[in-house]
């Protein structure tokens, strides 16, 4: 589902010259958390990139809470500072904000890193959990003034209450149907300004991309949350960690705890490169940050395929996972790392798929690099 916007709004008939006026730092093909959520096999992969049940807690704790202890993301920190600067210097709302990028990279980091920054409250939900129209219409005339108000998967929202949402972020005016039937009267009401900030397929306004993190970024990510669990790593371990995240904060962290518990029980608690060397070898995340999946995906294009070009749909069956599933948390990692590219007719497996697995390419194969 796609978050229309109506083109008469103001939002995007300005958008269309030279002045726009909401900030859309971007948000995600939030339908793979969704999918990883109801998906067994995702859900217990290591290198997942959506949360898994016994991260939430742990997130918390070694969630960055203002702008400048989030790491990476140079740009879209940037935008965001000057934006929120600009506002609080006026005392008014945040301009919208879109967030758009895969799972794990920040985003309802950000989101809540924008309300702390505003001094303003913070409230969040999400597509998926507003059923019906009364659901939303409580939030929006119970908002206060100025606040944040964060939801994930956006576009997964229902056409009638997307209606109601844009509504009052137009305008800041909500109506409400009072009544059935001839009876019906429509009833207007205010909202106090406020900040919306979503996740969503890019529309309108300012786009700020969330791209996977580079591995110094991460190492600094590791070395941040080590330090708040009161973890003692070295520099090379933290990279060690960091450069088999798959550019993910989200898994970095992860890692990071499963590489304690090994240090703690085989190492005196230290982590070092060879411990998480070992640490991450006995949980079966290689250096690439692959697991199972991966190389199974990979290895089927490969083997089966004589490399590519294979359609989606064929290696969802021979995988038993779903297309979308292979679309939106597989693939954007290992095309990103340049194992496999997206063509018209198909997937394909790059040389550096082929040399990571030690496999010689032959004549046809070659040519198609
Ligand atoms: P998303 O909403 O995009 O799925 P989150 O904002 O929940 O991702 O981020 C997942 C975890 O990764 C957070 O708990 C946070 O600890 C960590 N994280 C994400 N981005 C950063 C960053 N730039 N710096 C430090 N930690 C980060």
């Amino acid at each position: 589902m796609q978050v229309q916007i109506n083109t008469n709004t103001k939002n995007k008939s300005n958008c269309d010259g030279q002045e726009c006026p909401s900030h859309t730092v971007t948000v995600l093909p939030s339908a793979s958390v969704a999918l990883a959520k109801n998906n067994p096999n995702l859900k217990d992969r290591i290198v997942s990139a959506a949360p898994v049940e016994d991260d939430s807690s742990f997130e918390l704790k070694l969630r960055p809470q203002r702008l400048n202890e989030f790491i990476g993301q140079a740009k879209v920190k940037e935008n965001l500072a000057v934006a929120i600067e600009a506002a609080r210097s006026r005392g008014e709302a945040l301009d919208h904000v879109l967030l758009y990028g895969p799972p794990g990279l920040g985003k309802t980091t950000l989101a809540t890193i924008i309300a702390n920054e505003l001094a303003v409250s913070f409230q969040q939900t999400s597509g998926p959990t507003l059923q019906i129209k009364g659901d939303l219409t409580a939030i929006l005339t119970n908002l206060r003034d100025r606040q944040v108000l964060f939801i994930d998967e956006v576009h997964r929202l229902q056409p009638a209450l997307e209606e109601i949402l844009y509504s009052a972020l137009e305008d800041y005016k909500l109506d409400i149907m009072i009544g059935q039937g001839p009876s019906a009267r429509t009833h207007t009401m205010d909202v106090k300004p406020f900040t919306f900030i979503g996740a969503t397929t890019p529309r309108f306004g300012l786009l700020l991309r969330l791209e996977f993190y580079s591995n110094e970024d991460l190492r600094v990510i590791v070395e941040r949350s080590a330090d708040i669990m009161g973890v003692s790593i070295d520099r090379p371990g933290a990279l060690e960690i960091a450069s088999r995240s798959r550019g993910t904060p989200r898994i970095a962290n992860r890692l990071l705890r499963r590489v304690r518990d090994y240090a703690q029980v085989r190492a005196g608690g230290n982590i070092d490169q060879p411990t998480a060397q070992a640490a991450l070898s006995m949980l079966e995340v290689d250096r690439h940050g692959f697991d199972e999946i991966d190389r199974k995906l990979l290895l089927t294009i490969i083997e089966k395929y004589q490399g590519g070009p294979v359609g989606v749909g064929t290696l969802a069956a021979v995988l038993a996972e779903e297309a979308d599933a292979i679309e939106e948390i597989y693939e954007p990692f290992l095309i990103q790392i340049g194992f496999l590219n997206r063509t018209p007719r198909g997937r394909i497996a790059t040389q550096l798929a082929y040399e990571h697995f030690g496999i010689t390419p032959n004549r046809r194969q070659s040519s198609l690099f």
